[in-house]
């Protein structure tokens, strides 16, 4: 039997994408046709991103499986026309990058690095960090990105504390779960990283109230999806000093609008969803290593959970 695959995602990533896949399903021995253009009655995997165009699944009537080049899959998971697995993004390449994005911004807030790089009036700011072992670091989401960065934090000796759904046990980080852990976790914090996928039980998980549970003046890193803030409550907490500065990568609307607040406000860093990008030669593995099982008849790996929404 040949496979057949659809890649569906945007134009720039096929000339990159094409030969990866080739070699691994190749070098793995299976049979396989590749093309940006199959009948949908003959496609037996769909390669998946939202930009690629598919989002009518009726017509792929072999279809075994989509397997989605991104980790974050709210643009998907709720497509009801979709009635095969969906298999996610995990990938050490995209974990490997996240991580040390986190880290930077983690350790450039530690450290303070922003009033010595911006600071027009030329003072001598003598303000030395203290050391990470006296820093709380909490990261919301304790998944493949989450675990990774918070290891890494570990490593730096922040005190890192975390919470995810499940119960989890992370050498040397204090984990919290369920909607009690939540505040446990935020009590006190001084850096606050949000690496949670967007479901409807995580909309405005950062809120008005849960807001005023961290340390004064403390700061938000989000590289997880926009939703996750109630953007309103967190430019109210920015303007009264409960949190002292917010980096953004991602947003409700992306591209962000010019004329959005966080573009102009001074505590607000913009960077324009690049925390991590999922990386093509370990990404391509992943997603043939899944077209192998499916054809071996094995389990896939990384299937989302379609009622909790990741
Ligand atoms: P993941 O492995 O699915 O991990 C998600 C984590 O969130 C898990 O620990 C999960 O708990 C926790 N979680 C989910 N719902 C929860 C809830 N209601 N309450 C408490 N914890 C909850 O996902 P991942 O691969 O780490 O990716 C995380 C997110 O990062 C993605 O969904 C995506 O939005 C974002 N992302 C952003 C970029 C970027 O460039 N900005 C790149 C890649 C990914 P359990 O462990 O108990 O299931």
């Amino acid at each position: 039997m040949t496979a057949n695959i659809l890649f569906s995602a945007r134009d720039a990533l096929w000339p990159v994408y094409e030969p990866l896949i080739t070699r691994y399903l190749t070098e793995a021995g299976v049979a396989f046709t590749l093309s940006r253009d199959l009948a949908p009655d003959e496609v037996d995997y769909v390669v998946y991103a939202p930009n690629g165009g598919v989002s009518d699944f009726t017509p792929f009537t072999r279809l075994k499986a989509v397997l989605s080049l991104w980790a974050g899959v709210e643009k998907i998971v709720g497509n009801e026309s979709l009635q095969v697995p969906l298999a996610r993004m995990v990938d050490h390449g995209l974990a490997e990058g996240m991580t040390e994005w986190v880290t930077g911004h983690v350790l450039r807030y530690h450290l303070g690095m922003d009033s010595h790089i911006v600071n027009p009036n030329h003072e001598w700011l003598f303000n030395p960090a203290p050391l990470a072992r006296d820093r709380k670091v909490t990261i919301l989401g304790l998944g493949a990105l989450g675990e990774a960065a918070a290891q890494a934090l570990t490593a730096l000796n922040f005190q890192v504390s975390g919470w995810s759904r499940s119960p989890k046990d992370i050498p040397d980080v204090t984990c919290h779960h369920g909607d009690p852990g939540l505040a446990e976790a935020l009590a006190g914090a001084e850096i606050v990283v949000l690496l949670l996928p967007d479901t409807p039980a995580t909309t405005n998980i950062l809120n008005a109230d849960t807001l005023t549970l961290l340390a004064p003046g403390a700061r938000i890193i989000n590289p997880g999806r926009g939703p996750l803030i109630d953007d309103d409550a967190l430019l109210a907490a920015l303007d009264n000093g409960q949190v002292g500065h917010a980096t953004l990568d991602v947003f409700r609307v992306e591209p962000l609008p010019a004329d959005h607040p966080y573009w102009a406000h001074p505590n607000v860093t913009v960077t324009p969803h690049i925390a991590s990008e999922t990386r093509p030669v370990t990404a391509a593995q992943v997603i043939c290593e899944n077209i192998r099982r499916g054809e071996a008849g094995e389990p896939f790996q990384h299937l989302v959970d379609r009622q909790l929404g990741y």
